[in-house]
């Protein structure tokens, strides 16, 4: 039985994705429409913000963030190692913790000394350096879930160049806009006070969060149909 543990890794949520819904995946869907299953139920958990329901926006974010993961396989992402590289326990942008890019009129971009002693080991640990990075009291929660619905946006752009190309600089285009988006999901976890890790362990105790299977035996209209 695959199952997801409060105390998880991203790369380990990555694998169990991989292990319950690889095989579905490959045999029903390209990136392009996995990516507008990370956008509608994106948009979904927009939804629920706007209704201030926090249960509807935490269950449809976790089934995006899980179309996500299934996209970042498809593109052998390292989304943990991606993670890093740009936020280094700082922002990407300004290179300060917390950010500074609203004291400046734009975004500087600066060199940054990386500590691998603060690397994250957990994905709490990671929302934890995340919201010491973009302190959650310094915006609302509309405000993240804008800043979420801009970033799956620009993946998908990103996306549609690298079809066009194929290039190896259009793909780290690609990359970085998934390190951005995962930096999105988890602010809009810290806005709205819930831990993503234990949230997904809740979901995800046994196999597919739906049929309880593993690989997952929803059939193709259920999936394409499904609503949270
Ligand atoms: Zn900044
Ligand atoms: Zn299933």
């Amino acid at each position: 039985m695959a199952s997801v543990k409060e105390s998880t890794t991203i790369g380990e949520y990555q694998a169990f994705v991989a292990e319950v819904y690889g095989l579905p995946n490959s045999r029903y869907f390209s990136a392009s429409e996995m990516i507008t299953n990370v956008e509608r139920f994106i948009m979904r958990g927009l939804k629920g913000i706007r209704k201030e329901e926090n249960e509807r926006t935490t269950l449809n974010l976790l089934i995006a963030f899980s179309w996500f993961m299934s996209l970042m396989n498809q593109f052998h992402i390292d989304i943990e190692d991606e993670a890093w590289k740009r936020f280094p326990c700082l922002c990407s942008y300004c290179g300060d913790c917390p950010c500074s890019c609203a004291k400046h009129k734009a975004p500087v971009s600066r060199k940054v000394a990386v500590d691998e002693s603060k690397h994250p080991k957990t994905m709490q640990d990671l929302q934890r350096m995340f919201e010491a990075i973009y302190p959650s009291g310094s915006r609302n929660i509309e405000h993240a879930g804008i800043h979420l619905a801009e970033e799956v946006g620009e993946l998908s752009e990103s996306m549609l160049v690298y079809r066009g190309s194929h290039s190896d600089k259009d793909f780290e285009y690609v990359k970085h806009e998934s390190a951005d988006l995962l930096s999105c999901f988890l602010g809009v976890f810290n806005s709205m006070g819930v831990s993503m890790a234990q949230a997904m362990a809740k979901m995800f105790s046994e196999n597919c969060h739906v049929c309880k299977k593993a690989p997952c035996e929803c059939n193709f209209a259920e999936v394409v149909k499904y609503k949270s």
